[in-house]
């Protein structure tokens, strides 16, 4: 039987005093691929920055557990040491930061081990090939004049450099050309196959990541909870019919 690998209950957060999660509640097991959809600011991104630990947003109630440990006392690279990732919405662009030895910065402080440059270079060569990224782009500063679509690729590449057991992905396909979708989808599904405990969490509003990365599930979130879920066709019927007549349901059947 598939192991639970993440379980959020009960789960409020407040952002700037504003209530923006209310009693979320997620389960994900080993090796699902779990799909968010949902009008603008229903809350995605914060439910994606809460579970990372991104200081800025305040639980004020309820527990995510990551591998049967409660990790909400836990620092973001602490979370990333037990095997979460999160690849960002909006990637910050950060002058003067070279991207390689972040890279290779990250990975040893993950992995708690040192690696030499020229045994990291052979490790990430081979990503830049698999994911076509220029390796002139890792001698510049990170994502800086980088295009929407190259900086979602270098983001990534980390992905695969530090190979988590959970990926949260925010709107990664934004602003990708459907060869790079493609590209990405390729490297993420490759991540799963020799991944057995490896997840996923799409948060996306569109259709054909999905049809790539197949999810097991498909949510709609609405006002910080998940309101409707359903298996991958739930997507057309998404697609074809917006979000309105759902949350209508939903509103209707809510007890007040
Ligand atoms: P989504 O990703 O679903 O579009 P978000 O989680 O980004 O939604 O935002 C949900 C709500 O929380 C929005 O009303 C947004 O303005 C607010 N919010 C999110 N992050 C912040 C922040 N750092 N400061 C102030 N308000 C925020
Ligand atoms: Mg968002």
């Amino acid at each position: 039987m598939k192991k639970l690998l993440l379980s959020i209950n009960n789960l409020s957060v407040n952002v700037e005093h504003k209530k923006i999660l209310s009693k979320f509640k997620l389960d994900i097991k080993e090796q699902e691929v779990h799909a968010i959809m949902g009008p603008n600011g229903s809350g995605k991104s914060t439910l994606a920055y809460t579970i990372m630990g991104h200081p800025k947003y305040q639980v004020t109630s309820g527990k995510i557990i990551f591998k049967n440990k409660n990790i909400l006392n836990l620092s973001a690279d602490k979370r990333a040491k037990l095997g979460l990732f999160l690849s960002f919405q909006t990637p910050l662009e950060i002058p003067g930061l070279n991207y390689f030895s972040f890279l290779r910065n990250s990975y040893i402080s993950t992995y708690n081990k040192k690696i030499s440059v020229l045994e990291f270079n052979l490790l990430v060569k081979k990503q830049t090939k698999l994911l076509h990224i220029d390796d002139s782009f890792l001698s510049r500063a990170l994502n800086v004049g980088f295009s929407g679509g190259e900086k979602k690729r270098a983001e990534i590449l980390q992905l695969n450099l530090l190979n988590p057991s959970l990926a949260i992905l925010d709107e990664t396909d934004s602003g990708l050309d459907v060869d790079s979708l493609k590209l990405v989808c390729k490297s993420i599904n490759n991540l799963k196959k020799e991944n057995p405990n490896f997840s996923v969490i799409v948060i996306t509003h569109h259709k054909k990541i999905l049809d790539f990365l197949k999810p097991d599930f498909v949510h709609v979130m609405n006002e910080g909870e998940i309101i409707k879920s359903g298996d991958k066709s739930f997507a057309n019927n998404i697609e074809k019919n917006g979000f309105t007549k759902i949350i209508d349901e939903y509103k209707k059947l809510k007890p007040k």
